[in-house]
């Protein structure tokens, strides 16, 4: 469940990207959601490794639990690493460089609006890169989602399991469905757009399927970021960036060594002992 929260982390701030309206009243937008979203200045920052330190530290503070603060730390930063895959990618090294690390395996596309982006992610290879997660899960990982397993390697492991079976006395097969939930609602949200997008989006004659890289095509594409204009320089950057972030990284380290574990005031002496 950490690890879940910990991916959802860094777009907290993505509300102006795609702006509130009202009716006809536009509560908040940014002008340029690219520069907002990933830049700098602009809220790019959460797409950096550090702000993923910085929030396992403060959700091990308050939890004082090693799986909720590792959880959150691994959500987090596979977060921030996968949206390198797009053409704008992620100030992955801030605060130390604002370089952008991008793959430009498909494009940027959140200027498009919601529905654009939308039809652009899941016209392009955004869209096979989200298929072909799924297949692996059901080919590889299935396992992971099979009752025994949830009930003797996720809930031993995870404190969040307990609480909702002491404290909110969910059972057992509610408990389930809502580790399997989001994962259904992922599966159930590619394939739902994908149906969308080729099949009932209006402009779906314009807005071709794409699966060339950097495809698709037809969107507007944001302007060039911050990025190095030599090898020599994106070397250098870069490893002032590892190091910076590695050095962040110990300090972090040291600073929880020196709050201890906590158990939760209802944990159960052996964790999952009373399973029936
Ligand atoms: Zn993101």
């Amino acid at each position: 469940m950490a690890i879940l929260l910990g991916a959802l982390m860094p777009d907290f701030t993505k509300l102006p990207v795609y702006g509130l309206h009202i009716g006809n009243w536009e509560v908040i937008k940014a002008p340029e959601p690219w520069m907002y979203h990933r830049g700098w200045p602009g809220s790019g920052p959460t797409h950096s490794l550090v702000a993923g330190i910085v929030a396992a530290c403060l959700v091990y503070v308050v939890t004082r639990s090693k799986p909720w603060g590792a959880g959150i730390l691994i959500g987090y930063w596979s977060h921030v690493l996968t949206d390198t895959a797009d053409s704008v990618g992620t100030m992955m090294f801030f605060p130390f460089t604002t370089q952008h690390y991008s793959f430009g395996m498909w494009q940027y596309a959140s200027q498009e609006g919601r529905y654009g982006d939308a039809a652009a992610y899941f016209s392009s290879l955004g869209w096979a890169w989200d298929v072909l997660w799924i297949v692996l899960v059901l080919v590889l990982a299935r396992k992971a989602l099979t009752a025994e397993y949830f009930h003797t390697s996720v809930e031993p492991a995870d404190p969040f399991w307990g609480v909702l079976e002491r404290r909110f006395h969910l059972s057992a097969h509610v408990r389930r469905a809502v580790f399997r939930a989001y994962m259904v609602y992922g599966a159930a949200r590619v394939v739902s757009w994908f149906l969308w997008a080729r099949f009932l989006n209006p402009d779906r004659g314009v807005e071709t399927m794409d699966l060339s890289w950097t495809g698709p095509d037809w969107v507007q594409v944001p302007p060039r970021f911050q990025v190095a204009s030599t090898w020599g320089g994106f070397a250098v950057v870069t490893i002032i960036g590892i190091v910076g972030t590695a050095a962040t990284a110990a300090v972090a380290w040291h600073a929880m060594k020196r709050l201890p574990e906590q158990l939760p005031r209802d944990a159960h002496p052996v964790v999952g002992a009373e399973r029936q």
